[in-house]
């Protein structure tokens, strides 16, 4: 079999012949959905929030029940050499995935909106940033890294089991709301995979449970797979404060290193599997600060993606489960915020150094 790397299943993903992939679970644009100029429904503000090749983000208000809310609006930018109509197909595909997501750990997206010449996302506004800035300041506790690393797990096991593959988790893709939640966004490179299964006797491709998921849906490729490596990766960075390597290929001095350690294993002990006692001895899992963390993230790093763990496996890592974690499982119980009211005691503040200050001096 051969030996796939991320690069391999990157490419795969943007070079796919797989069949074409449609959006059964989402509802789809012939649905009503008017989309409304952005002045029609929301106040904007100078306050630029995001600035990238891709997209810029600023804060609207709305004004609900008597309170000015705010909230973050991507202004989608279309390249030159992009159609007008390849650029309104890739944003209503993207809301057409998000604006169904509705999980404590995804922000909420509320409105494709236009202002011209840009199409508009309008979603919740998570004011502490993403997790990169959280991390440049350098104030997280090791607990507060765990339940964030949990709080993205539950973020990603939402989407599987829904059918969706986000395609793109990295910390610039989390952010944190003020009560102590974090936040998937950003769902432009997702896919829905779930149209990929094969159909029940009545003909209808229905997810069933996540533990029932064929083992792979392509010939060598699985959505799922690659967000948990970007799930390894990410929680590498949470832990270790920098990432295990610039590029996951074979120029990669880092990635080099750590894979060689991987090929030694299992030409050693094919049949193995990694466990605390056995498993890849890289620098990798020397820079982390538990060993059962060390072991978790090889077993979602593994070389060949069918014997990745799943997502649903990492959240039932008994180190996993003793994680105490700030956010509700569900958006069942996290409709009513507030510790008192939802039952979820916080347990850490994962607010930036600078703003607890800031709300402690109000
Ligand atoms: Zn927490």
């Amino acid at each position: 079999m051969p030996h796939l790397t991320i690069q391999d299943e990157i490419k795969k993903l943007r070079c796919s012949d797989s069949p074409t992939v449609t959006r059964s679970p989402s509802p789809k644009k012939t649905e009503k959905y008017i989309v409304q100029k952005l002045r029609k429904q929301f106040e904007l503000t100078k306050d630029t929030i995001g600035d990238g090749s891709f997209s810029r983000v600023k804060i609207v208000h709305r004004k609900e029940q008597g309170t000015l809310v705010k909230y973050a609006a991507k202004f989608l930018n279309r390249e030159a050499k992009v159609s007008e109509q390849l650029y309104e197909e890739r944003a209503w595909k993207e809301f057409d995935i998000a604006r169904n997501l509705h999980h404590p750990n995804i922000a909420e997206v509320i409105s494709l909106c236009r202002h011209n010449p840009h199409l508009v996302f309008v979603m919740e506004h998570c004011q502490h940033g993403d997790l990169c800035d959280l991390m440049a300041k350098a104030t997280l506790r090791h607990g507060a890294k765990k339940c964030f690393f949990k709080q993205m797990l539950r973020g990603v096991a939402y989407m599987h089991s829904h059918g969706i593959a986000h395609h793109d988790i990295k910390p610039e893709n989390l952010v944190l709301a003020d009560d102590n939640v974090l936040k998937l966004i950003d769902f432009g490179l997702s896919e829905v995979f779930a149209d990929l299964l094969p159909p029940d006797s009545k003909g209808e491709r229905k997810l069933g449970p996540v533990r029932e998921f064929p083992a792979r849906l392509y010939d060598s490729y699985d959505a799922r797979a690659l967000d948990v490596w970007s799930c390894a990766i990410t929680a590498f960075a949470i832990f270790a404060g920098d990432v295990p390597w610039d590029l996951a290929d074979d120029e990669d001095k880092s990635y080099q290193a750590f894979r060689g350690s991987w090929q030694y294993l299992l030409e050693e002990y094919p049949d193995l599997p990694v466990t605390a006692d056995n498993f890849p001895l890289t620098t990798f899992a020397k820079a982390l600060p538990e060993k059962e963390l060390a072991t978790l993230l090889l077993r979602m790093l593994h070389p060949f993606p069918e014997k990745r763990m799943t997502i649903l496996e990492v959240l039932e890592d008994p180190w996993v489960q003793a994680i105490e974690c700030c956010s509700p499982e569900s958006n069942h119980s996290s409709t009513v915020r507030g510790d008192k009211d939802c039952g979820i005691p916080k347990m850490h503040d994962h607010r930036p150094l600078t703003d607890e200050l800031a709300s402690n001096s109000d």
